[in-house]
C-alpha cells in the first residue's frame, strides 16, 4: 500500500478529510479540529473483557477478569501502526521515541492534539516540551535574555488573551521584544498558533 492510499484510508475511517494532508506530511496543527476525532477502523485489544488466571497473595490461583484498552491501529507495509502516534509524527515530521499520553477520555480518539509525548524518568512521566523548538537557536542578547523573554510572554498571556501574533506583539508589554526569541518561546510552550504565519 502506498502512503497516498494510507492517507485516504485514514481520512475515510475517521470521517475527517483533513487527516489525508496530515498523513502526507502536508498538514499543520491549524488543519485539525479541537474536538475528538473518532476512529471507525480497527483497534488493538479484544472487545470487552476476558478471563485470566491470576494468583492471590496466598499464591492460590483464581480466575480474574481483565479489560483490554482498545487502541486505534492500522496496518501499513506489514507493520501495525498506532494511529495517534502516526499522525503526531507526520504532523511534526519526526519520530518520537516516547510514550504517548492521551489527554482526553474518548477511547477511540485519534486527534493528535489530544496526545502528548512524555519522557519517562526516575520520578515518572514528564511532558516532552521542546519538540517544537526550531533547529536554529535564537541568540539572546544582554538586554533580552531567555528569562526576560519568558517572563514578558508569560505576563502578556496572563493579562490578555491574544489570538494571534500581531495581537500579541501589539500589547504594550511586548514593545521592543525580540521577535525571533518570542516566537521560539511560544513554540517551546506549545503555542505555535500564536507565532507569525510564514
Ligand atoms: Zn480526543
Amino acid at each position: 500500500m502506498k502512503l497516498e492510499t494510507l492517507a485516504k484510508r485514514i481520512a475515510k475511517k475517521s470521517r475527517t478529510p483533513a487527516l489525508e494532508k496530515i498523513v502526507l506530511g502536508q498538514g499543520t496543527v491549524q488543519d485539525l479540529p479541537d474536538t475528538c476525532i473518532i476512529w471507525h477502523g480497527a483497534a488493538s485489544g479484544k472487545n470487552g473483557h476476558r478471563q485470566r488466571m491470576r494468583r492471590g497473595y496466598d499464591n492460590m490461583p483464581y480466575t480474574g477478569i481483565s479489560f483490554d484498552h482498545r487502541r486505534p491501529v492500522i496496518n501499513f507495509q506489514k507493520k501495525t501502526y498506532q494511529i495517534p502516534r502516526l499522525l503526531f509524527e507526520k504532523l511534526h515530521d519526526k519520530p518520537f521515541p516516547f510514550r504517548f499520553h492521551q489527554l482526553c477520555a474518548t477511547e477511540m480518539c485519534i486527534n493528535p492534539l489530544h496526545f502528548e509525548p512524555r519522557k519517562v524518568n526516575l520520578f515518572g512521566y514528564e511532558p516532552f516540551r521542546d519538540f517544537e523548538a526550531p533547529p536554529e537557536e535564537p541568540i539572546y542578547s544582554e538586554e533580552w535574555g531567555q528569562e526576560d523573554v519568558k517572563e514578558i510572554v508569560e505576563i502578556a498571556l496572563t493579562e490578555s488573551t491574544p489570538l494571534n501574533w500581531s495581537e500579541l506583539m501589539s500589547l504594550p508589554i511586548m514593545e521592543g521584544a525580540p521577535e525571533k526569541q518570542v516566537a521560539a518561546y511560544l513554540q517551546s510552550i506549545g503555542k505555535p498558533h500564536l507565532t507569525p504565519v510564514a
